[in-house]
């Protein structure tokens, strides 16, 4: 039978040895936090980003929210 443990990453299960649940919940929370923060930032507006637009326009969603949202950066 195939647990939860066994279909965790190598880096959960480094931070399930490390680590209590509520730490764990605590960094969870952190973590989120400091995602909303970046997508406050980076919202969109007027099709563009808010935030990583200046003087030319930088489409939306831009390269920071195409990462957080799991796409990996170009080399
Ligand atoms: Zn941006």
């Amino acid at each position: 039978m195939t647990t939860a443990y066994d279909k965790a990453s190598e880096a959960a299960r480094a931070l399930l040895t490390a680590f209590d649940e509520i730490q764990l919940a605590e960094m969870c929370a952190a973590q989120s936090a400091r995602i909303r923060r970046v997508r406050l930032l980076h919202r969109e507006e007027y099709g563009g980003c808010a935030e990583c637009t200046h003087e030319s326009m930088v489409s939306w969603p831009c390269r920071t929210i195409r990462a957080v949202d799991g796409e990996q950066p170009d080399a």
